[in-house]
C-alpha cells in the first residue's frame, strides 16, 4: 500500500510585522491541496477557542514540525479578496515567484514600515514680509556673500511656504541661518497643530501648462486607453527638458480627477528640490514624498495618510510602490533606466515590472520615461509589449553641446603624457578668464579592475564571453591573472601589449583626488570643489557641494557619476570627461549601455542655460558606437548596436539571464555545493534549453571571510528561469549540504558578480 503524503502550510494569522516572524503551521485538507498556493488567503482556527481567522499562506511543504496530533487544519480558502491588505500579499507572492525569497522575506518589501514610538512634527517655512522685502534682503545677503541665506531667500522670492526639511535638507540652509532669519521677522516656522492646508497658498502659483501637440497626444492616447478599460504600459522617449514632467502631472491630473491615485517613482539622487517643488505646486497638499531623509515613523505616517484617502499623489524611490492606496490609476516612473530601481537585497525585485504588476492588480496605467531609456524598456517598445512615445523638441531652448572627441593614444603619442588633452586645457583656460563654470567627470565604474594598453588602447577580453577581463593581484610569480567573471576563465596577465607590444598596460589608475591636484598645478589659483563617494559620506554633504557650485564659489567641480545626475547648473559651459572608457572596458554585458547613459547625461550637463556649451570626450575608443552615438546624442543608433550585440550574446533583454549567487565561509564546501548545483540545474533543464555558465568567481571572490560563487543560467524565456529556480530552491532546501551556505537569485541582474 502506498503511503499517503501529507501537506503542511505555514500560515500568518496577522500581518503587521511583529507577527510575521512566527509562521502557524496547519494541516492541508485534501480537498484543499490542489488549489492551495502560497500568497493565498485562507481561514484557520486559531487558539484555545478555535476562533476563525483570516490568516495567509507563506509556505508549503511536507515536513510536519510539530506534533501531527495536535495539529489543527486549514478551514477553507478565501475566495476573490480585493481588499488592499489582499493585494498586498497577492504582490508578495508574486514577488516571491518572480525574483525567489521567502513569503516573510516578501511580505517585509509591499508592508508599510512600522510606526515609530515618537512621531516627529511637521513643520513649514512661511514668509513673514511682502515679495518686495524678500527680494531686497536678498539683495543684500547676496553683496554680503551669504550663501545659504541667499539661496533661502531666493526660494522665498518664488514660494511663500517651503517644508521645513527641504529647507534644511535640499536647499542645505541650517537651522542657525533659518533663525537669524526668523529673529530679523523675515520668515516664521509653522508646525502641524497650527498649519491646516500647507499649500492653498502656493497651489496656485504653477500654473498649468498648455500642452503642446506632441505632449497633448501623449496624455489622450494614455487616458483613452484607461476610459475604455485597457490600460496599457508607455515608454516616453524625450531629452531632458522636452517637457516629459508636463505630461506627468497633467496625467496624474487627469487621474485625480477620476478619483484615482498616482504613485511617481523618481530615483533618490534624482529627486531634488525643484521636481518635487512642481508637483507640490500643483497638487498642493495632496501629494506627498517618500524618501530616505524620513524617520520610520513619518514613512507610516505617510502610509496611513495613503490608507485613509487624504493624499492622491505619492512622490518617492522604488519603495513608494508599496504605499497602501486603494485605487491606483496611474504609476509614472521616471529616470526608468537608473539602475536604483532595482533592489539590492533579496528578493531583488526592479521596480519597473514590479510596478506593472501593482498596476494589473489595481486596473492602472504604468508611464516609463527617460531621455535614455533602458534597453529593456526600447526593446519593448520596439517588439510591441509597451507602447512608444516620443518628445524630440528641448522646450528650454539652450542647444545641444559642441562635441569634441578626443584620442588619448594619439595625445600619447604626440607627447602628452598629461590626464588633460591639449583640447581641453585650451578650452579649460578659456572659460577660467571668462569667469565660467566647468565640470569634470571621472567615470569611475570599473576602476577596479580591468586591463588595456596605454598606447594602441586594446583591452584585454575574455576569448569566450567578449567582456573584458579583471585584474587579480597574486598570480604565480606576483605577476597577476586576468580572470573572466562570467566563466571563470583565467590567463596570466602578459608583460607586453599582445597587440602592439607596448609595456604600458594597466588601467587608468587616476581619482578624483590626482585630478585636483594636477589641475591645481596646471591653473594656479583655481577654485574646486570635489564630490565622489569620500567627500559625501554625510547625507547633506552631497547637496552641500551641489548649492556651493550652484552659487558661484568654484569654478571646477571633480566628481564621479554622481555629479551627471539630477542637477542643473545653468552657469556651467563646459564638461570633461577624463576617460570615457572607463565604464566601457568592465566585466560586464551592460558597459556599452552604461557609458552611453552616462556619457549623454555628463555631456548634457553643458548649456543648460543662456550660453552655449561644449564637451571634451576624452577617449582610448573613439571608434566605439557607445562613445560615438552618445557624442552625436543619438540613442536610436546606439540602440541598433547595442541590441544587435545582445541578440548576438542572447544576453538580456534579448534573453533572460539568472545568476545564481552562494558564499559560504568554507571554500572547498561551497565549491562542492556550486557543482551539485549545476548538476541537478542540468538534469532538471527540461525540453527548453538552459545554458549554464560557471560557477565562476565574482569580481570579488571573498567578503569578510565568506566565500563567494556565482553561476548563470540562460534561457529565452523568463518562465523557464523562473521554473528552474523553483527547482533549485526544492533541491537546495531538502538537501543538508546547503544549510550552511546562502543562496541568492538575481534575475536579469543590474551587473555582473
Ligand atoms: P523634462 O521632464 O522632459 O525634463 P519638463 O517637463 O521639465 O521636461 O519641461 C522643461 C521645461 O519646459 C520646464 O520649464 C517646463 O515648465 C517647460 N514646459 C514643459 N511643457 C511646456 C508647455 N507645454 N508649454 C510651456 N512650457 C512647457
Ligand atoms: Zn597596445
Ligand atoms: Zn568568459
Amino acid at each position: 500500500m502506498e503511503e499517503k503524503k501529507e501537506y503542511y502550510a505555514d500560515v500568518i494569522v496577522d500581518i503587521s510585522h511583529e507577527k510575521l516572524d512566527r509562521p502557524f503551521q496547519y494541516r492541508v485538507p485534501d480537498r484543499l491541496r490542489d488549489r492551495l498556493e502560497t500568497g493565498a488567503c485562507v481561514t484557520v482556527p486559531f487558539g484555545n477557542g478555535n476562533k476563525l481567522l483570516k490568516a495567509y499562506v507563506v509556505g508549503i511543504g511536507q515536513v510536519c514540525k510539530y506534533d501531527p496530533a495536535k495539529m489543527k487544519e486549514i478551514r477553507g480558502i478565501v475566495q476573490g479578496g480585493t481588499g488592499a491588505e489582499d493585494k498586498m500579499i497577492a504582490l508578495a507572492a508574486w514577488i516571491r515567484k518572480n525574483y525567489g525569497s521567502t513569503m516573510i522575506q516578501a511580505l517585509k518589501v509591499v508592508l508599510p514600515a512600522r510606526r515609530s514610538v515618537k512621531r516627529l512634527e511637521h513643520r513649514t517655512l512661511q514668509r513673514a514680509l511682502g515679495r518686495e522685502e524678500i527680494v531686497s534682503l536678498l539683495g543684500e545677503s547676496r553683496r554680503k556673500k551669504q550663501v545659504a541665506k541667499e539661496r533661502l531667500l531666493r526660494e522665498l522670492v518664488e514660494q511663500e511656504s517651503i517644508p521645513y526639511e527641504w529647507v534644511t535638507g535640499k536647499l542645505g540652509v541650517s537651522a542657525q541661518t533659518v533663525k537669524s532669519l526668523e529673529r530679523a521677522g523675515a520668515v516664521r516656522v509653522i508646525s502641524t497643530e497650527t498649519f491646516r492646508n500647507p499649500v492653498s497658498l502656493a497651489a496656485t502659483r504653477e500654473q498649468k501648462k498648455l500642452l503642446s501637440d506632441a505632449q497633448r497626444r501623449i496624455v489622450e492616447e494614455v487616458m483613452g486607453d484607461f476610459e475604455s478599460g485597457r490600460p496599457d504600459t508607455y515608454l516616453l522617449h524625450g531629452i531632458t527638458g522636452s517637457g516629459k514632467t508636463e505630461v506627468y502631472m497633467q496625467l496624474v491630473s487627469e487621474m485625480v480627477e477620476r478619483g484615482r491615485q498616482a504613485i511617481v517613482l523618481i530615483p533618490e539622487i534624482a529627486l531634488t528640490y525643484q521636481t518635487l517643488l512642481r508637483f507640490y505646486n500643483r497638487f498642493g497638499d495632496r501629494v506627498s514624498i517618500l524618501n530616505s531623509n524620513l524617520s520610520p515613523g513619518e514613512k507610516y505616517d505617510q502610509c496611513e495618510r495613503a490608507r485613509n484617502g487624504e493624499i492622491d499623489v505619492i512622490i518617492g524611490p522604488r519603495s513608494a510602490l508599496f504605499v497602501p492606496f486603494r485605487n491606483i490609476g496611474l504609476i509614472i516612473m521616471d529616470e526608468e533606466h537608473e539602475g536604483s530601481y532595482k533592489s539590492e537585497a533579496s528578493p531583488k525585485y526592479h521596480a519597473r515590472e514590479t510596478a506593472i504588476q501593482v498596476a494589473r492588480l489595481h486596473g492602472a496605467s504604468v508611464l516609463l520615461g527617460s531621455a535614455t531609456p533602458s534597453l529593456e524598456s526600447y526593446y519593448r517598445a520596439e517588439t510591441g509589449e509597451y507602447k512608444l512615445f516620443t518628445l524630440k523638441e528641448r522646450l528650454t531652448g539652450g542647444q545641444l553641446p559642441k562635441v569634441h572627441t578626443i584620442d588619448l593614444r594619439r595625445e600619447l603619442k604626440e607627447g602628452n603624457r598629461s590626464i588633460f588633452s591639449r583640447k581641453l586645457q585650451e578650452l579649460l583656460a578659456d572659460r577660467l578668464s571668462k569667469q565660467e563654470q566647468s565640470i569634470l567627470f571621472l567615470n569611475r565604474r570599473g576602476y577596479a579592475g580591468f586591463v588595456s594598453c596605454r598606447s594602441c588602447g586594446h583591452v584585454m577580453k575574455c576569448p569566450h564571453c567578449d567582456v573584458s577581463l579583471s585584474e587579480h593581484s597574486g598570480g604565480r610569480g606576483g605577476q597577476g591573472t586576468l580572470m573572466c567573471h562570467y566563466c571563470g576563465y583565467q590567463e596570466p596577465k602578459p608583460k607586453v601589449c599582445p597587440k602592439c607590444g607596448s609595456p604600458y598596460i594597466s588601467g587608468f589608475k587616476a581619482g578624483t583626488q590626482q585630478i585636483e591636484e594636477k589641475l591645481k598645478e596646471m591653473f594656479p589659483g583655481v577654485r574646486t570643489l570635489r564630490m565622489d563617494g569620500d567627500t559625501t559620506r554625510t547625507k547633506d554633504s552631497y547637496e552641500r557641494i551641489l548649492s556651493a557650485f550652484m552659487g558661484g564659489e568654484a569654478d571646477v567641480l571633480i566628481g564621479t557619476q554622481m555629479i551627471v545626475k539630477g542637477h542643473d547648473f545653468p552657469r556651467v559651459t563646459l564638461v570633461g570627461v577624463l576617460a570615457a572608457d572607463l565604464s566601457l572596458s568592465v566585466g560586464d554585458y551592460r558597459a556599452g549601455e552604461k557609458t552611453f547613459q552616462l556619457l549623454t547625461q555628463a555631456v548634457g550637463r553643458a548649456g543648460r542655460g543662456e550660453l552655449a556649451g561644449e564637451a571634451v570626450i576624452q577617449t582610448y575608443s573613439p571608434e566605439h558606437y557607445a562613445v560615438v552615438t552618445a557624442a552625436a546624442q543619438d540613442y536610436e543608433a546606439f540602440y541598433q548596436e547595442e541590441i544587435r550585440y545582445r541578440e548576438l550574446m542572447g544576453y538580456p533583454p534579448v534573453e533572460n539571464l539568472l545568476a545564481v549567487l552562494a558564499s559560504c565561509p568554507d571554500e572547498a564546501h561551497l565549491e562542492t555545493g556550486c557543482r551539485f548545483l549545476k548538476e541537478y540545474a542540468v538534469r532538471v533543464t527540461g525540453r527548453e534549453r538552459v545554458d549554464l555558465i560557471g560557477p565562476a568567481s565574482p569580481g570579488i571572490g571573498k567578503i569578510n571571510d565568506i566565500y563567494r560563487k556565482v553561476l548563470y543560467l540562460k534561457a529565452e524565456r523568463y518562465d523557464t528561469l523562473v521554473r528552474m529556480k523553483n527547482r533549485l530552491e526544492q533541491y537546495i532546501e531538502v538537501n543538508a549540504g546547503f544549510d550552511t551556505m546562502r543562496i541568492q537569485f538575481d534575475f536579469n541582474p543590474m551587473q555582473v558578480f
